[in-house]
């Protein structure tokens, strides 16, 4: 069970990579541990693109490493400390998505200006804007879950963003298309503003329509079958 889970995170982070959402060797995916040991997450000082299923290790609750070899990243908080707050979450995202965190610094809120916002609109991502600086405590990590709520994703201002879903790959996809939403808004932010977007009920429509598990997985396969190109 863990060799797959082990790969999924890998492939994640590859992908992740490939969507330009590493910051040298910084952000983070990871998957609750089936056992209840901890979290399985990539480990620091790799750059995304590097991940491979033996650099991802298992990381407790409390920020030991238990399996794998590999140093654990400073900011694991972000994904224990959710994972705790919420038991249907099992992937969890941390990056410093470029594109994201310029459109968070406008202070504009997302709007469904094309299909990738519907995945967080209605009622958009949340704004956690306690500190800027790293996630390195329990209790900040705490604070991020309760701001992220029920949500699938918040914006983490003048940092990055961070995404969770049921599985590995609603998380990191949520992340590409967060970061999509967000190129796709700042474009239109620079062209005067957006005049128009999806009502909340039209946004409904589209996520069932665009977003369900199964096509999130088919544009995962697709994003991977790209990385084999390489
Ligand atoms: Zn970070």
């Amino acid at each position: 069970m863990s060799d797959s889970l082990r790969a999924e995170i890998a492939l994640g982070c590859r992908i992740l990579a490939l969507e330009d959402q590493g910051d040298f060797v910084w952000g983070h995916v990871s998957a609750r541990d089936p056992d209840g040991r901890g979290v399985w997450m990539k480990a620091a000082t790799l750059g995304f693109e590097e991940i491979t299923p033996e650099r991802v290790i298992l990381v407790s609750w409390d920020g030991d490493v238990l399996e794998g070899d590999g140093r654990r990243h400073a900011e694991y908080p972000i994904h224990t400390e959710l994972m705790r707050a919420r038991d249907d979450i099992v992937g969890v995202v941390h990056t410093h998505a470029p594109w994201a965190v310029a459109f968070a610094s406008t202070g504009e809120p997302l709007r469904p200006v094309s299909h990738e916002g519907t995945l967080f609109v209605p009622p958009g991502p949340a704004r956690f804007t306690k500190t800027g600086d790293l996630v390195l405590t329990a209790e900040l990590g705490r604070d991020l879950a309760a701001e992220v709520g029920d949500r699938n994703a918040a914006f983490m201002v003048h940092h990055g963003i961070v995404t969770c879903g049921p599985d590995v790959v609603s998380a990191v996809m949520s992340a590409v298309l967060l970061e999509r939403a967000c190129r796709t808004q700042i474009r239109a932010l620079a062209a005067g503003g957006p005049k128009t977007w999806s009502s909340d009920e039209e946004a409904l429509v589209k996520r069932e329509h665009c977003y369900r598990p199964v096509l999130l997985r088919q544009a995962w396969d697709y994003l991977a079958r790209r990385l084999d190109e390489r």
